[in-house]
Parts: structure tokens; C-alpha cells; sequence
């Protein structure tokens, strides 16, 4: 009698679904759902603006939940950012890009660096550079092969181990990225203290351009700083041809975005890659 009233009460603070019983419930499934390969790696291709050719791609993770359905990291990474659990999520995905990447080589393909996302998390991780040169030595692949994106908004919780890490990853040869820059509170002061080799412009300026003529202004800026601190710069979110052709216009190097390609699945993205670099 007592264990079907428990599954009652069970099923009754199911149909309750508040919000924080939906997040112990997910928190519950994350470590089986690792295991029974529910987390799948997507990839967005990135362009050159001059040229038009395709020079690498971010890798994207998506939750394909059983009964939840396609979930985007929007709805679990923050969660698993908390609950410490990014850390092992992450090492699955940069561990999927680069064994994908060798059996890609393996059969004879040409190929572009893969950006992986380096969570907060994982920042402050003192075994960080070690881990990643694991992985890629695992692999047999050179550090070119990826390169490491790291949040802007990361730098403000310790800068002085931020820069440390960055100047040790960069040692090991690693290209870093500046995810979101420009949508934390001490861009300039950032930018004058980790030695970043590109600078991936936050979908927020873009949008703001078309707002008042001061974002293009700033955008003009940024372009130019970019230029005498001789890093390049990676526009995302890129949606139409208008905004290609103006982020050209400003000298930005490279863009990502829905008018070139959504994050696609791994088969989808090899198609591409057979198709733009095996000519
Ligand atoms: P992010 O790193 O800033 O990634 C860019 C996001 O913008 C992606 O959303 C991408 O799908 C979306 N996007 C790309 N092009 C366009 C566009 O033209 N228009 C619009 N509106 N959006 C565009 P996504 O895949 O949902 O990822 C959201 C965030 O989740 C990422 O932001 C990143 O912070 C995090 N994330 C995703 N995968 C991983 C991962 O493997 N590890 C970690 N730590 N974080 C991840
Ligand atoms: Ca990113
Ligand atoms: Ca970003
Ligand atoms: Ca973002």
C-alpha cells in the first residue's frame, strides 16, 4: 500500500511540474543521457567576407531528449554550468569534434578549424590547457586543428587566471577567440590584458547598428582597433546579405551566421565540406 502511494505521490509532484522539480529532473538525466548518446554535436560553418570561403565552423551541442525532445543549450547549459556538470559535457564535445576531425583526415579530406566553446566553468579549471592537449594528442592532431572559444563575460569573475590560462593555452600554440565581445562590462580592459587572437564580435552590435548611427559608429571603432592590435574579427549572428555586405565594408574579416547556414548535424556538414574544399 505505502509503495503505491509513494508512485501517487510521485506522479503527483510530476504533474505539479514546477520549476525547480523540472530541474532536479533534468539534473537526474544529464549523466545517463551523456551515456546513452542523447548530447550530439551540430556544426555552423564560417566565411571569409572578402573571399566567400569557408575557413572553419563552431561546434554546437543539442540535447536530443527522449521524451523532452530537441533541446537547445540555451535550456541546459546554464543549469549544468551551476551543478558543475559542464565540465564533463564539454570534454564530450571537444572530444566528439576531434575524433571526427581525424577519421575525416583519415579518409583523405581536406578540412577547417573547429571552434570549440570553453564554458566559465571550465576556465577556471587549473588542468584546463593540459586537458585540451590531451585530447588533441589523443587524436594525433596539431593545435591548429581547433580553436578555443572563451566568453568575455568569464574575465571579470579573476582576471589575473584568465590571462594566466590564456597565455599557457597559447603556448601550447592554441588559437583563442574572444566569444561575445562587447556584451561584458570591461571590453577595453580586457582586450588590453589577455592576448586573444580574434576578437568574435556579439550579435547585440549588429542588431544595434540598425538602431541609431552611433552602433555603426562603434562597429567602425572596433574594426579599427582590431586592425592596430592586429587581431582579426569574427561577426556572428550575420542574418542577411545587407549586413555581410556592411560588416565587409567596415573590414571585418570573417562571419557566421543564419545567411550563410544554421548549426547543422555532422553528416550535413561533411556534405558541405566535400562540396566547398574537395574541388
Ligand atoms: P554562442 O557561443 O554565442 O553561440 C552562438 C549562438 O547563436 C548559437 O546558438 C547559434 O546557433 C546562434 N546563431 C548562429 N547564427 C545565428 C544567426 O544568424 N541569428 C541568430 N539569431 N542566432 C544565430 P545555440 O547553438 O543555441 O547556442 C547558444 C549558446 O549555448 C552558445 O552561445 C554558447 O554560449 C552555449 N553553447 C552551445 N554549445 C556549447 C558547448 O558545447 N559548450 C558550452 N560550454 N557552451 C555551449
Ligand atoms: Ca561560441
Ligand atoms: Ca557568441
Ligand atoms: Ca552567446
Amino acid at each position: 500500500i505505502t509503495r503505491k502511494y509513494d508512485a501517487q505521490i510521485a506522479f503527483y509532484n510530476k504533474a505539479i511540474g514546477n520549476r525547480l522539480n523540472e530541474e532536479q529532473q533534468i539534473a537526474a538525466e544529464m549523466r545517463s543521457a551523456l551515456q546513452n548518446g542523447e548530447f550530439v554535436v551540430y556544426y555552423q560553418p564560417q566565411y571569409d567576407l572578402k573571399t566567400g570561403t569557408l575557413i572553419g565552423a563552431e561546434s554546437l551541442v543539442r540535447w536530443q531528449h527522449p521524451t523532452r525532445g530537441f533541446l537547445p543549450p540555451d535550456t541546459f547549459i546554464p543549469l549544468f554550468e551551476q551543478n558543475g556538470f559542464i565540465t564533463q559535457l564539454d570534454i564530450f564535445v571537444w572530444k566528439t569534434v576531434c575524433r571526427q576531425m581525424r577519421e575525416w583526415i583519415d579518409q583523405g579530406h581536406r578540412y577547417v578549424p573547429v571552434s570549440i566553446n570553453i564554458s566559465r566553468v571550465d576556465i577556471y579549471n587549473p588542468h584546463l590547457p593540459e586537458i585540451i592537449m590531451d585530447i588533441l594528442n589523443q587524436q594525433k592532431l596539431a593545435p591548429e586543428c581547433i580553436h578555443l572559444e572563451i566568453t568575455e563575460t568569464a574575465y571579470t569573475d579573476n582576471p589575473k587566471q584568465l590571462i594566466a590560462t590564456v597565455e599557457k593555452l597559447k603556448a601550447y600554440g592554441l588559437h583563442i577567440d574572444m566569444d561575445d565581445f562587447g556584451s561584458g562590462y570591461s571590453s577595453l580592459n580586457m582586450l588590453s590584458e589577455v592576448p586573444v587572437d580574434t576578437l568574435k564580435l556579439d550579435m547585440r552590435f549588429l542588431q544595434n547598428t540598425q538602431k541609431s548611427s552611433r552602433g555603426g559608429n562603434i562597429l567602425f571603432f572596433i574594426m579599427n582597433l582590431a586592425k592596430w592590435l592586429e587581431v582579426s574579427v569574427i561577426a556572428e549572428g550575420i542574418e542577411t546579405e545587407a549586413q555581410m555586405l556592411y560588416l565587409g565594408s567596415l573590414g571585418c574579416d570573417y562571419g557566421q551566421g543564419y545567411y550563410f547556414a544554421k548549426p547543422m548535424p555532422y553528416a550535413d556538414f561533411q556534405n558541405l565540406l566535400c562540396s566547398q574544399l574537395d574541388r
